[in-house]
């Protein structure tokens, strides 16, 4: 090994190959503190061309690569095992604006950037980068493409997938693909793009990438909108999609024990209504034309919602202050529940149409077999991304949950795959689900997977116990 380390050194500089237990520590911990790994070194690459040469000692030294932009990810995806073979390569380094191109509307950027700096990059030419989500302050952009992160504004702009138009790859051997095309027609042929997002960092290493723009909205309006039951948000859901077409940006749902657990734990908060209902809906519109045309959108789908008795009651934000505050009670659903004990956490897809039927069934089910238990149930419901979170009956100590947990994801799972979901929304699987998901996808499909894997990276050395 430490002719390994030595050649990493010569390559890309000694200060960029750690090696130190505390200089590597923070490369090693899962972002939810439950699980450590161990590596041989974190190496830190500066360029494309030192990513690859990095990529080849690997090859000569058999050494596995564990790529790395925040670590934000939440399924044990960017972390190494503890056998303490592997190296952490991060991309952190890589963080160059390559180009900006406001008339085709893209951005060529390197793979390690964050997030929130390629939307500041994208605003300083009035033009926009939709992808939005609460770890965007850390997140890199390899990272998204990675993992296909979704967030807020899928509902309009779609996944990471549909935000990228090309890519920069580093091979499991060492080669560097140029695929950084600003085209969005271009049919030559396998589309090696849509290999490699999604990933997790399997089967190469995203160095840069060619992301989409779009114009900036003149003006956005938001409001909460309380309802009786899930399929009133539905009928909702579908009425402002109607009405407002692609204004519709975001419309997120949380359950009446969400909107509880905010306030309880965040006692600033205002209740937004006189009385309480069994849940709510966070609209989002974006405007292109002004901020008047944008309220009266809102307007008037919530008088159609009040009148079609859909909506018992609803608050229109009036200025950016109210907007936050109700965006406010939805960003703090997860610091919530976290401080109301643990949680065993599912991030699902169903289709939008069985999501009512999803909540009835699997509550139902999770009480007749562990009575007491809390559903958080909240999500980006406008593209049927459901957080269906699990909390401990009150009054029992944070340890209730741990013997039930997979009882409890057994039952989640499979009623999940009953309505025809995914158990995997837009986290990825990583190591965490990676034995999870043989139950539900079909011989088939796994080796599918299998094969592409093994043809793209025979020596295993990508990421290898993530994904398959
Ligand atoms: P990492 O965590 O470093 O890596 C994620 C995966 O990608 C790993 O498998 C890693 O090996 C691989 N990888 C990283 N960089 C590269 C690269 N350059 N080339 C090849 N493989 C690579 N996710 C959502 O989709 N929607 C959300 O709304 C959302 N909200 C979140 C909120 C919070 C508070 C947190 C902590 C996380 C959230 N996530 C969400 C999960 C996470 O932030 C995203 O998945 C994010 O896209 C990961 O980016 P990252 O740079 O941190 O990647």
């Amino acid at each position: 090994m430490t002719g390994f380390i030595a050649a990493c050194r010569n390559a890309i500089g000694a200060r960029y190959v750690l090696t130190d237990a505390v200089d590597i520590a923070p490369y090693l911990l899962d972002k939810r503190g439950r699980f450590t790994g161990s590596a041989c070194a974190v190496v830190r690459p500066g360029s494309t061309e030192e990513v690859a040469a990095t990529v080849r000692l690997c090859n000569d030294f058999n050494v596995p690569i564990v790529p790395q932009g925040g670590n934000t990810g939440l399924v044990l995806g960017s972390v190494p095992d503890d056998s303490g073979k592997a190296i952490v390569l991060s991309l952190q380094r890589l963080n160059a604006i390559r180009n900006i191109d406001a008339v085709n509307n893209t951005m060529t950027v390197d793979a390690g950037c964050i997030l929130q700096h390629v939307q500041q990059a994208a605003g300083n030419v009035q033009r926009l980068f939709p992808l939005s989500l609460a770890a965007e302050g850390s997140c890199t952009i390899g990272g998204n493409l990675s993992s296909n992160a979704g967030g807020t504004a899928v509902l309009r702009y779609g996944n990471s997938r549909e935000l990228c138009l090309g890519l920069e790859v580093v091979t499991p051997q060492g080669d560097i693909w140029n695929g950084l095309r600003a085209l969005r027609k271009d049919n030559t042929g396998y589309d090696l793009r849509d290999l490699y997002i999604g990933a997790e960092g399997t089967l190469g290493i995203i160095t840069a990438a060619v992301l989409k723009l779009f114009p900036q909205p003149k003006a956005q309006r938001t409001a909460l909108v309380a309802l009786r039951t899930v399929d009133d948000a539905l009928r909702l859901l579908m009425l402002a999609q109607q009405q407002c077409g692609a204004a519709l940006t975001g419309f997120e749902l949380m359950s009446a024990f969400c909107m509880t657990l905010v306030q309880r734990h965040f006692p600033q908060t205002r209740a937004p209504f006189p009385a309480a209902y069994a849940h709510y809906a966070l609209i989002e519109l974006s405007d292109s034309e002004s901020d008047e045309h944008a309220g009266m959108l809102l307007d008037n789908v919530i008088g159609a919602a009040m009148s079609q008795d859909i909506a018992p009651d609803a608050v229109v934000a009036t200025s950016l202050a109210q907007s936050t505050a109700l965006w406010e009670l939805r960003e703090r659903i997860p610091l919530a529940q976290a401080a109301e004990g643990r949680n065993v956490k599912h991030d699902v897809a169903l289709p939008i149409s069985r999501i009512g039927d999803f909540i009835a069934t699997t509550d139902a089910l999770l009480q007749q077999a562990i009575p007491g238990l809390r559903m958080v149930t909240f999500g980006h419901v406008g593209d049927g991304n459901l957080h269906y979170n699990v909390a401990q009956p009150e009054n029992e100590p944070d340890s209730f949950l741990l013997p039930h947990q997979a009882a409890i994801n057994r039952i989640v799972h499979d009623s999940v795959h009953h309505f025809g979901g995914s158990i995997s929304a837009e986290h990825g699987l990583g190591a965490l689900k990676r034995d999870e998901i043989l139950r539900y996808k079909s011989a088939v499909e796994m080796n599918l997977m299998r094969t592409i894997k093994q043809a793209l990276d025979p020596r295993n050395l990508m990421n290898p116990g993530k994904v398959v």
